[in-house]
């Protein structure tokens, strides 16, 4: 076995049933998916349009393909025709340009709302209260062609795990306030997408079901 492949082996043996490993897999050629794919990996992250466009040509069409970098409107319609599902929706705008996109091409998108739990404010997503605030306007609801499946956030970049944990938990309990307030009839929200390389076993442990595991099976990126 290789690297890539001795790594999500090893991932895959401490996931519970419930969370699925996203191989994240931004930056790295085709050749390092080829090696994950030969194993069974079939759900790949990737971050930017373009790659994604030039990887899913390139490869398998059998794998799902989540795209968990922040996506802007106007790109939206390059990945509609294949995307599995987009983890960083965090405007209604944007939700409304997926249902329009999946709409022409006659698909359903799994989405997830980026819920904004970390201290530094560079990243992108919806505060506690302006993600009920879109949930409670209702207008989402006529939107046909996706569906929210979940919530998807990053913890804080640091080496306090305690903090670490609590945003987890933090996350955790606003899942179950939206899925109790706005979902309860919909099997479908069933998703909580956090983890990564340096913190996926916490996140784990407070209930992911979608972990996003990259430089630790890929190797370190070049930016
Ligand atoms: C790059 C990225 C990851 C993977 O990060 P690693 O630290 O390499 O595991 C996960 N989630 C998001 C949103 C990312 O952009």
């Amino acid at each position: 076995m290789t690297h890539i492949q001795q790594t999500i082996t090893d991932i895959l043996q401490n996931l519970p049933g419930h969370t699925k490993l996203v191989a994240v897999s931004k930056f790295h050629p085709s050749q390092a998916i080829e090696e994950a794919y030969a194993i069974g990996q079939r759900i790949f992250g990737e971050s930017k349009v373009q790659e994604l466009s030039a990887k899913y040509e390139q490869l398998p069409k059998d794998i799902e393909w989540h795209f968990i970098g922040h996506l802007q409107t106007n790109k939206v319609k390059y990945i509609a025709p294949f995307i599995g599902m987009i983890h960083a929706v965090d405007s209604f705008k944007l939700l409304q340009e997926i249902d329009k996109q999946a709409a022409k091409v006659e698909r359903n998108i799994p989405c997830l709302l980026e819920i904004h739990v970390a201290q530094e404010d560079t990243k992108f997503g919806f505060s506690f209260k302006d993600c009920k605030e879109m949930l409670d306007k209702g207008e989402w609801k006529s939107l046909k062609h996706i569906t929210i499946a979940g919530i998807m956030g990053m913890a804080s970049n640091t080496d306090n795990m305690e903090q670490v944990r609590s945003e987890f938990q933090s996350l955790k309990n606003f899942f179950e306030e939206l899925k109790t307030g706005y979902f309860q009839d919909c099997s479908s929200f069933c998703e909580l997408s956090m983890g990564m390389s340096e913190d996926y076993p916490i996140a784990i442990e407070e209930g992911s079901t979608l972990v996003r595991v990259g430089s630790m099976i890929f190797g370190s990126r070049t930016y």
